[in-house]
């Protein structure tokens, strides 16, 4: 069995208690929160390689801002107004959002066909590397459910 398929397994078993985790962090994040969750995040993604998982660009859209849509116009050389009609609709935040799950961007081998004009949140995903962890709770609650990854890192934490 592969790493990712142990996580996955993992995830299946845990998501539900490693969100109950991340609740009561919410409520005292500890000091040491950052570094312990980017030695987590270095330790799993050198061994991972998300072109086996992509689960997140399988079953989520990014929130994609105006930004994103003039680069990705811009790379797939047609006007924004087209790719926004083509592939996108508002959100209840006023965020664009793919119409389609998966992203149709997303290739068979699980590339990513706009890889160097993808929008920022896919850029950042997961976010276990950011800043600012204690921020993210809620975010990392939800993301547990998506990635692997995500869920072990929070499993494997010592608070
Ligand atoms: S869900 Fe997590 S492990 Fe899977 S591709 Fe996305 S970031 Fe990588
Ligand atoms: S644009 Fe690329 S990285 Fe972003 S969700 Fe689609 S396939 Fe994944």
């Amino acid at each position: 069995m592969t790493l990712l398929q142990s996580l996955q397994m993992r995830q299946a078993k845990t998501c539900a208690e490693v969100q109950a985790k991340l609740k009561q962090l919410k409520n005292r994040p500890p000091k040491n929160l950052d570094a312990e969750i980017h030695r987590l995040h270095d330790l799993y993604f050198k061994k991972i390689d998300c072109l086996d998982c992509a689960n997140c660009c399988k079953t989520l859209s990014p929130g994609v801002k105006d930004v994103d849509i003039s680069r990705l116009a811009r790379h797939l050389k047609i006007r924004p107004v087209q790719l926004v009609e083509q592939y996108f609709e508002l959100d209840s935040d006023g965020d664009y959002v793919f119409r389609t799950s998966p992203c149709p961007f997303l290739l068979p081998d699980n590339y990513c066909s706009v890889y160097e004009a993808r929008p920022i949140a896919c850029r950042e995903y997961p976010h276990t590397d950011r800043r600012r962890q204690e921020q993210l709770l809620t975010l990392s609650a939800k993301n547990c459910k998506t990635c692997p990854v995500v869920c072990a890192i929070f499993s494997d934490l010592k608070v």
